[in-house]
Parts: C-alpha cells; sequence; structure tokens
C-alpha cells in the first residue's frame, strides 16, 4: 500500500500543477522548459533505444546532449538493438550514456542459469531493471518517458506529469499517434530500429519479445505468453508496478 505521505502530496500537486501549464504544448516545448528551469541538471532520459525512442534522444539532443541518457542493459537484449543505441548515439551526439546493469551477486542468487523469465518474469525484470533503475536514479529528481497514452489500454489514464515514488516522472509524447511518431522519424531523417521491418513494432528483451502480425496491438509481442504487459521499470516504494493485460 502507498503511503501518503506530506512530501508525497506536495509532489503529487506539482506534478498536477506541471501537467495543467504545459497542457497542449509541444513535446520539445515541454522538454526544454523541464530540462533548462524546472528540472536543471536534475533530470535525466529513460531509454529503451526501441523503435520510438529515436524521438526523444533527438529532441532531447538538440536541446542539451549532456543530459543523462540511461539505459538499461538486462543482458538480454537483442544485439541489433545494441548496435541501434550505439548508431543512435553516434549520430545525435549524444554525451552523457549512463549504462546501468545488474547486480552481479543479484544474478548469481536469483537467476543462476540465466531462465528467471521463464519462471518468475516479475522476479526478473525487478532484478535486471528496477533495481538497477532505482539505483540510476539516486540523483535525479526527474526522469523523462517515451510513454504514450495509445500504446496500451493500462496507460490510457496516465497524465503529462507523474509521480513515482520521490520522482516526477514526464511523458512529453503523451498523446502523440502513430502517424506522429512516422512524421517525426521522416521529418528529422531518424534511423529505424533494424528489427521493425521484421515485425517486432515494440522491442524489449528479446527472450519475452516476438514479432506482431500486420494490424495487431504493437504490444502483443511482449510477455506474449502471459498477462505481464509493463516492463517493470515503472515502480511504488521500490517495487515494480504489474499490470495485467486487458481480458477481452
Ligand atoms: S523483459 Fe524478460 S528478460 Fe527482460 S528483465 Fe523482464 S522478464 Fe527478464
Amino acid at each position: 500500500m502507498i503511503v501518503e505521505t506530506n512530501a508525497r502530496l506536495e509532489l503529487k500537486a506539482k506534478a498536477a500543477d506541471l501537467s495543467e501549464r504545459h497542457t497542449g504544448r509541444s513535446a520539445q516545448a515541454v522538454l526544454k522548459e523541464v530540462i533548462t528551469t524546472t528540472f536543471e541538471g536534475r533530470v535525466g532520459l529513460v531509454s529503451s533505444f526501441g523503435t520510438e525512442a529515436a524521438i526523444l534522444l533527438h529532441m532531447v539532443s538538440r536541446i542539451d546532449p549532456y543530459v543523462p541518457i540511461i539505459f538499461l542493459d538486462t543482458w538480454k537484449h537483442f544485439p541489433e538493438t545494441l548496435e541501434y543505441r550505439d548508431t543512435l548515439v553516434r549520430q545525435l551526439g549524444l554525451s552523457n550514456i549512463q549504462t546501468v546493469t545488474p547486480r552481479p551477486d543479484a544474478l548469481k542468487a536469483d537467476d543462476p542459469d540465466g531462465l528467471l523469465h521463464q519462471r518468475n518474469p516479475d522476479l526478473c525484470c525487478h532484478v535486471r531493471k528496477s533495481v538497477p533503475m532505482l539505483k540510476s536514479l539516486r540523483s535525479l529528481s526527474c526522469w523523462i518517458t517515451g510513454r504514450k497514452r495509445q500504446q496500451a489500454a493500462t496507460r490510457s489514464d496516465m497524465t503529462l506529469f507523474e509521480i513515482q515514488d520521490r520522482w516526477i516522472k514526464v511523458n512529453p509524447l503523451i498523446d502523440w499517434t502513430p502517424e506522429d511518431v512516422d512524421n517525426y522519424f521522416t521529418e528529422h531523417d531518424l534511423p529505424r530500429h533494424p528489427l521493425q521491418a521484421q515485425g517486432y513494432p515494440s522491442i524489449g528483451c528479446a527472450v519475452c519479445t516476438k514479432p506482431v502480425a500486420p494490424g495487431d496491438d504493437p504490444r502483443a509481442g511482449r510477455w506474449a505468453d502471459s498477462d505481464k504487459t509493463e516492463c517493470g521499470i515503472h515502480f511504488e516504494n521500490g517495487k515494480m508496478v504489474r499490470t495485467s493485460r486487458p481480458k477481452n
């Protein structure tokens, strides 16, 4: 259960105020104010270097290429994702990539054979993503995400600014549509993730991501054999928030 302390209530009020103030503004305008004023020196972008990641990486690189870009290397990524990361880093001039990995002792204890994702994907995400993520955010007050309302029914009640534990989380692309995404890639001549053309519209760890058929829910290939729908970096009180795939 989440305890509503005074600090948490204040943070919630701040997020609500920021959401109200920035609603209707462009993603670039929101990011610029967050990076250069509201959370200057205390904000980072968490990026999976997935199919739509290039948009926020491009926007941030144009405002300040030294904003920390936090990449959670779970040791389970597709090699294509790592190559794509390197391409974008070079092409966009990103100058502050912070790669975070799971603790070796935690892997030894909880995932000695590397197959924890089959037995207990929540624990696997906790060890490989949530815990390293919490550590990487220690010096920050705000983190930027690429989450969008239209990506999943479980994201329909998102707001532009939210709180997560002691952090403010900003979702500048909250109202973006697939057309907005395509237009941005074209307009700025950004490279695509190499797996996108092979039927992967949403990409996470290789062992938990399958291609989807044209027209299917873009996230249907993520943890396709279970009701798990979120990647594990969205947490409260140091624990992953687990949401179930909506039943049809
Ligand atoms: S997405 Fe799969 S492999 Fe990656 S951390 Fe989560 S359960 Fe483990």
